[in-house]
């Protein structure tokens, strides 16, 4: 028996060691080079904020294929660049394409220098606690032999109805305050409401299907709606804004654009991509960017 966010946090570690992730959902950066290319753009302006510190890190959690920070790279030619991964088969494909990163497991051993740091769809893999709201007060979800069992929930938590289920993602909290302590700008994209909302978001995709998050572990990704309010709460923050206006701010389709006109092979490919990652009902308006960065940094691009 396990505490949910236990067994997500182990079903996860599975499923990224062993399946091969783009087969079971498309992510940005493997729809189109623009939207690596637009995120190492955005690293470079806001390195010059910073300074041009000469020991700047770009960072990047969760690279998956690698091909947002080879695409990154090819608009910024970070110095130093350093990826946070835990997925043995995954590292090995992100050094196929950068291949002088150096690689850790988490945060806490990335030197400490000034950082920026890029994240797309990694903090919804990061596990939550899952509480739901019964008559003798609030219960937190294990699981037991494939079905969930409860016990009393060791948390505060709002008088909400009897039946409402919360998730609080203490992963994805820790991380951001070592960012902040760290005086780093992070900034993520990923899905999930404007305003913290109550309910279970937790989904579990497997060969581009909804599949039981309880199901064998490691066969299916198992993520949850990123609360970008509550990491706003704890961390300074900008935003978050919908990619979509994102996106279109750092010029999405004047770049989709000039490479359209000069690869006209490619020029449909890059242009239906654009539109997935902008249109509402696609991955516009679900998917938000947040940035993290210090008390009194100025107006980030793409959060004016
Ligand atoms: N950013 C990529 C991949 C998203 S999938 C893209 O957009 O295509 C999630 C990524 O986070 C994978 O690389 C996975 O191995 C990594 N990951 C998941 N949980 C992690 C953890 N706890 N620590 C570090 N990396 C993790």
């Amino acid at each position: 028996m396990e505490r949910f966010d236990r067994f997500m946090a182990g079903a996860n570690a599975a499923y990224y060691a062993n399946q091969d992730f783009a087969a079971d959902f498309v992510t940005a950066p493997e729809l189109t080079q623009v939207f690596g290319e637009l995120l190492g753009a955005w690293a470079k302006t806001v390195w010059e904020m910073m300074g041009a510190p000469a020991d700047i890190i770009l960072a990047e959690a969760g690279p998956g294929s690698g091909a947002l920070m080879a695409d990154a790279l090819r608009a910024w030619a970070a110095p130093r660049v350093h990826f946070i991964e835990t997925s043995p088969r995954l590292r090995a494909a992100q050094a196929k394409r950068v291949p002088h990163a150096v690689w850790h497991a988490s945060l806490a051993t990335l030197p400490e220098a000034p950082l920026i740091l890029l994240a797309n769809e990694f903090l919804d893999a990061l596990p939550v606690r899952q509480f739901i709201r019964r008559e003798a007060g609030w219960m937190e979800r294990w699981v037991k032999a494939g079905v969930y069992a409860e016990f009393p929930a060791e948390y505060t938590l709002p008088d909400d109805p009897v039946g409402s289920v919360r998730e609080i993602n203490e992963a994805a909290l820790d991380f951001c305050e070592e960012l902040a302590r760290r005086d780093a700008v992070g900034l993520f994209l990923d899905y999930g409401p404007m305003h913290s909302a109550i309910g279970s978001s937790v989904q579990a995709i497997s060969h581009g299907k909804f599949a039981d998050p309880l199901g064998e572990p490691g066969t299916a990704d198992v993520t949850a709606h990123v609360d970008f309010e509550a990491i706003a709460l704890h961390c300074n923050a900008q935003g978050p804004v919908k990619q979509n206006a994102f996106l279109t701010s750092l010029g999405l389709f004047q770049r989709t654009e000039y490479l359209a006109l000069r690869n006209p092979a490619r020029a449909f490919a890059l242009r239906q991509a654009a539109e997935r990652l902008t249109a509402p009902e696609a991955m516009g308006s679900l998917f938000k960017a947040m940035v993290l960065c210090p008390k009194g940094f100025p107006t980030l691009p793409g959060f004016e």
